[in-house]
């Protein structure tokens, strides 16, 4: 076992304590943004903030703010944290880890008695997940002024408006403007997490540096072709949407593993056939697609080339296509500067963390649009997520807390 400077014992209790609120099962857990678990999570919470000698506060966004002043008060602050609350069937870790985390580091330097050069500020954001009310980030873009028209009428699945539920929570949708953040205000944001990939596991590494956060671009893919009967139309005079759709489906495999050392993920993973049918050869399928890289240049050389394939597969059976863009965003990377502090706070604590990008997308993501950000994974088993079997060990989320709060640390001795 490493020797860490954060205590992992506190580290560990404060995440099983966590874990017993909107406990489903064993290791099960369904907090939902807003629900009255999520308010008791972060009334636990921010008392292990002001524990850590913070004074927190919660926004009109439902957002847990806790900060301790730094010598030069008016500097920009370094925020770190994440978010508690999570999907409906989930684990103890997602987000959990990185608010958790935090909170210990400045804890820890409370106990050591020192002073941070500039503001730290620690956030359990809101609503990251995005689960009740099908829009993700709310708490961190509310911070920003990133919301959208309409966000707050949006309903759950009881029909209960997400203004009703932020009132309930204790979120002020009048005061939104008050507690929106001023361009400059945070100057670097850190976000500790576990990976919810297997990349770690297979490098038998506890924490990665995140280098940035790929862009996923989202398709809806429409083909068309002719329904005929399934006993009687001969094969050379078939227009089968599905057998286009499929030599697609392939294709993108094949493309996503073209480079092999490349993170570049494509997947199909919804597909809707029509007429359905045994006996009626498939006259229109609906797919969507998937494809990530942290290159934008390499997605867009593979978005090409998928292009070509569809065409192909369109003129090899006679169909039509429709590729709809649902979403196209760009690779977010990390600063620089951030990822030399974290690379050399990792090489003192002699500590091999490998440098990987992340697929899914963090509160980082937001954070991204406003100040300089960077990421510390901790490894999970498996990679598995968003299930209650999600899991990281004690101290691969002590040695990612102490990698936090050693970047911390030289940050506040930059100046
Ligand atoms: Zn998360």
């Amino acid at each position: 076992m490493l020797n860490f400077t954060i205590n992992a014992n506190r580290v560990e209790e404060r995440i099983d304590r966590l874990a017993e609120i909107g406990k489903i099962s064993a290791t099960g857990v369904c907090r939902l943004a807003l629900s009255p678990e999520d308010r008791q999570a972060v009334n636990v919470v921010k008392l292990w903030m002001e524990e850590a000698g913070m004074k927190a506060r919660i926004d009109a966004f439902g957002n847990l703010i806790g900060r301790i002043e730094g010598l030069n008060p008016d500097a920009p602050s370094i925020m770190i944290g994440s978010h508690i609350d999570t999907q409906p069937y989930a684990g103890r870790f997602d987000g959990i880890v990185g608010v958790i985390g935090a909170i210990e580091a400045v804890q820890t330097f409370k106990e050591r008695s020192i002073v941070p050069s500039v503001p730290i500020e620690v956030a359990a954001f809101c609503d990251e997940e995005g689960c009740r009310f099908n829009k993700g980030l709310f708490g961190v873009r509310g911070l920003l002024g990133q919301l959208e028209e309409g966000e707050l009428e949006r309903t759950d699945k009881n029909g209960i408006t997400r203004r009703q539920a932020l009132l309930e929570f204790g979120g002020e949708p009048e005061g939104f403007a008050d507690s929106e953040y001023q361009p400059g205000q945070v100057g670097t944001f850190l976000e500790l997490h576990i990976e919810q990939g297997p990349v770690l596991e297979s490098l038998d590494c506890p924490v990665g540096i995140v280098t940035g956060i790929s862009g996923p671009l989202w398709w809806t893919v429409d083909m068309y072709g002719f329904a005929g009967h399934a006993g009687s139309v001969p094969m050379g005079l078939r227009r089968d949407a599905l057998v286009g759709a499929s030599k697609v489906i392939v294709g993108l495999q094949a493309i996503a593993s073209s480079q092999p050392e490349a993170p570049t993920v494509g997947t199909v993973g919804s597909l809707k056939v029509f007429p359905d049918s045994r006996n009626i050869i498939p006259e229109h399928v609906q797919f969507t697609v998937d494809l990530r890289d942290i290159d934008l240049s390499r997605r867009n050389k593979l978005e090409k080339q998928l292009r070509g394939l569809i065409d192909q597969a369109a003129q090899e059976h006679g169909l039509r296509v429709e590729i709809r863009e649902d979403t196209n965003s760009e690779p977010r990377y990390c600063a620089p500067r951030i990822l030399n502090t974290v690379r050399e706070a990792a090489k003192e604590m002699k500590v091999a963390a490998p440098e990987l990008m992340s697929g899914p997308f963090h509160d980082s993501l937001a954070m991204s649009y406003y100040c300089d950000y960077g990421m510390i994974f901790v490894r999970c088993k498996e990679g598995i997520s968003h299930n209650p079997q999600e899991y990281a060990s004690k101290e691969d989320i002590a040695t990612g807390t102490e990698l936090l709060y050693q970047t911390l640390l030289k940050m506040c001795q930059e100046g």
